[in-house]
């Protein structure tokens, strides 16, 4: 029997708990969470956005499998004694850009995406302004408009996963890995903070903003680290028309989201690490100004605070690792999602089960998401949003 450890019981550790729970290997699975409240995981404080325009086209087909399962999650994730409802809806997404260059590559983006089947079309801010008129559209030529990207609960998501994972035999242990025994290139145990000790084939980390410090445990370098997002609620006293999930490449964004506004924002600039500060004069001076100048209504919002959360950042190419470390050939790593996690989760379930059980991807080749890419420092190119 091969003894699996999974570190990290978010959305990413329990899609492949169950993934491997589905094909069978009940017996073999182990996931170690320290937190069964998720306080300081990211899962819980994603915003929970399943975009279909990305740059990338691994990162398209990994959505529109995200699309598939949590638009009919009660189909694809069962088994658990509770069950989960993440809600799926489709919002849309507005990606708006200036300027030829990113013209040109947001409409190379779109013709990849439709090629991969997503409906998206780019309308000039004429155009837009018709069909929302609250919005000015200041500062941006046009916009890449893909109606039928959704929006869901990511914590229903994540507890539909591991409760479904828990109800087909999947143990969850309390604990933390403090270190991995390696013999030879290959780990041998895990070590938990509780004392205990857990024998291990095959080591899964998905510990997501913590990933660098578990392949610490393993003697590996990644360029992953922890990169604050704040996001702020606000409320309109003027009504706005529905609208989809707005972005600027440039990094401004806003939505609707549970009856009020959101406005996320991340500095890029801003030194990597766990920081759970929220700037209220960041949405102050920097956000509603923009807001103003996009939206009128929007002068006279009423600002009802926000939360922290950060991404697990590849500063390589913003994009994952899904992959064997090729120095420690039992030892995957699964991380460095950078903002994209939730809606990928699905896919990456699928895709670890078919590393371990096939010997190589089987649905969707990630190939691309390789550690090598890491250790030659050749990042995939990605003219896409990065956060
Ligand atoms: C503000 C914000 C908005 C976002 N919005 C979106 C969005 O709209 N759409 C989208 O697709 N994605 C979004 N994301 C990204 C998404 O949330 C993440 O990519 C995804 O949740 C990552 O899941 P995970 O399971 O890898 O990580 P986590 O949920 O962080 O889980 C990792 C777990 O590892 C555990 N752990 C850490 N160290 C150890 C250890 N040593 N031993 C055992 N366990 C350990 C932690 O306790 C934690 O529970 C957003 C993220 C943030 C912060």
């Amino acid at each position: 029997m091969r003894r699996i450890v999974i570190i990290g019981g978010g959305i990413m550790g329990s899609a492949i708990a169950y993934s491997l729970a589905r094909a069978g290997m009940v017996a073999e699975v182990t996931v170690v969470e320290p937190d069964p409240t998720y306080e300081f995981a990211a899962t819980p404080r994603a915003v929970g956005g399943v975009r279909l325009q990305h740059a990338v086209p691994e990162n398209v087909q990994m959505s529109l499998y995200g699309d598939t399962v949590y638009s009919a999650f009660d189909q694809h994730v069962t088994g658990g004694k509770v069950t989960f409802d993440p809600q799926f809806h489709r919002i849309g997404y507005l990606f708006l850009v200036e300027g030829a260059e990113a013209i040109a590559s947001l409409e190379a983006n779109v013709r990849m995406q439709k090629a991969l089947g997503v409906e998206v079309d780019i309308f000039e801010t004429a155009e837009l302004r018709r069909r929302y008129p609250s919005f000015t559209f200041a500062g941006s030529d046009v916009g890449a408009l893909s109606p039928g990207d959704g929006q869901i609960d990511p914590n229903a998501a994540l507890m539909g996963y591991r409760r479904a994972a828990e109800g087909l035999g999947i143990t969850y242990l309390k604990d933390r890995v403090v270190g991995l025994d390696v013999a030879g290139n290959r780990v041998t145990a895990a070590r938990l903070e509780s004392g205990a000790t857990l024998p291990v084939e095959i080591v899964i980390n998905t510990a997501n903003c913590w990933s660098a410090d578990v392949c610490a445990m393993v003697g590996v370098k990644v360029p992953i680290e922890p990169m604050r997002r704040q996001q702020f609620h606000f409320l309109s006293q003027d009504p706005v028309e529905t609208f989809p999930a707005m972005r600027h490449l440039r990094g401004f964004a806003v939505r609707q989201h549970s009856g009020v506004y959101l406005c996320g924002h991340t500095n890029f600039n801003e030194p990597g690490g766990f920081n759970w500060d929220l700037q209220h004069e960041v949405f102050e001076e920097h956000l509603w100004p923009q807001l103003a100048e996009q939206c009128h209504a929007f002068e006279t919002i009423k600002p009802r605070g926000g939360w922290v959360g950060h991404y697990d950042m590849n500063r390589l190419d913003g994009n994952p690792v899904i992959d064997w470390v090729d120095s420690v050939p039992n030892f995957l790593l699964c991380a460095g999602f950078s903002g994209h996690g939730l809606q990928h989760a699905p896919a990456v379930g699928r895709a670890v089960k078919e590393l371990i059980l096939d010997g190589g991807f089987r649905s969707i080749d990630l190939s691309r998401f390789s550690w090598r890419r890491i250790v030659d420092g050749t990042p995939i190119p990605d003219d896409g949003p990065k956060a």
